[in-house]
């Protein structure tokens, strides 16, 4: 029997059990998946051993800090410095990026030049790194400075709130990566939000499951929206091929049709 598990504070609305565990059933392999309530992470490597783990995602707030407790890093995270999967090969952590690729999966065939990612937290990095891979510019707005330091040391353009002329620019996408929508709040000031809205031509909120003000605005101007809810399919989807060492394409029909229902 393998077993995995979701580590991040809060954890108890987490749906990836639901999905992980729906593909393990489906392809008749003995493994489990649950949520562990992290609240402090400076054991977590004794933990996830003393466990008996054999891989597990990793979610707010803690993406950045576990990066730093891997033996090895692969893949895009080594970019972006924060993973959301670890696998355990011969005794070591490597740790992966699954939200990058995740994201970019829902906007792949839009036509998209430049783009605005609201939030410069770890989802904003995973962001940020995958749009640069594939040649499309942003530029990250946050409210607070220290989180910043990151993509302006990595070449990344970034302006605060209050830079009123950054952000009175044309984009074609703005992506609203902040906490924001999970308290109801709105990322930005609501009439900088009108003013983005009405250049753009599409709005992406990396929450899902909930009503969104942000969305619901974007929608009033006319938008193309995309919730979070894709992303965190196809970020599974990876990380449960990473899990198992099979291919996504066997995975990606089980987990679609869990997502279906959940
Ligand atoms: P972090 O905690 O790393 O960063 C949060 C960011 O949001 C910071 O930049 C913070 O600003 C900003 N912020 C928080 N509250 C507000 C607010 N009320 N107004 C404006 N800015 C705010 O979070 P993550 O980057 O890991 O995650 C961000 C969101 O994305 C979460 O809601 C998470 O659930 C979601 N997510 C969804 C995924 C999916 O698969 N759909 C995958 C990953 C994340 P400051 O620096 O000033 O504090």
């Amino acid at each position: 029997m393998q077993f995995f598990a979701v580590f991040g504070n809060p954890i108890s609305h987490s749906k990836s059990p639901l999905l992980h565990n729906y593909v393990f059933y489906k392809l008749g392999i003995e493994a489990r998946y649950t949520r562990y309530l992290l609240e402090k992470s400076h054991n977590f490597r004794d933990l996830f051993f003393s466990l008996g783990l054999s891989g597990a995602n990793i979610t707010l707030p803690y993406k950045e800090i576990l990066f730093e407790y891997c033996d090895e890093i692969r893949g895009i995270a080594n970019n972006i410095g924060a993973i959301n999967t670890i696998v355990k090969k011969d005794s070591k952590l490597i740790g992966y990026n699954t939200d990058a690729n995740g994201f970019f999966k829902n906007i792949e065939y839009e036509r998209i030049k430049n783009a605005l990612i609201l939030g410069a937290g770890g989802s904003a990095r995973a962001i940020a790194c995958i749009l640069r891979e594939h040649n499309i510019t942003p530029l990250i707005a946050n409210r607070s400075p220290s989180k910043l330091q990151f993509f302006k040391q990595n070449g990344f353009e970034v302006c605060l709130y209050d830079d009123t002329l950054a952000l009175s620019q044309s984009f074609d996408i703005i992506i609203n990566a902040t906490s924001s929508s999970i308290n109801g709040e709105l990322p930005l000031e609501e009439s900088l939000l009108h003013l983005l809205f009405s250049h753009a031509t599409i709005a992406f909120d990396l929450m899902y499951g909930k009503e969104c003000k942000f969305l619901t605005l974007a929608q009033n101007h006319n938008l193309k929206t995309y919730d979070g809810a894709k992303m965190l399919l196809y970020q599974a989807i990876t990380a449960s091929s990473l899990f198992l060492d099979t291919k996504e394409d066997k995975i990606a029909k089980y987990m679609n049709e869990i997502y279906e229902i959940i």
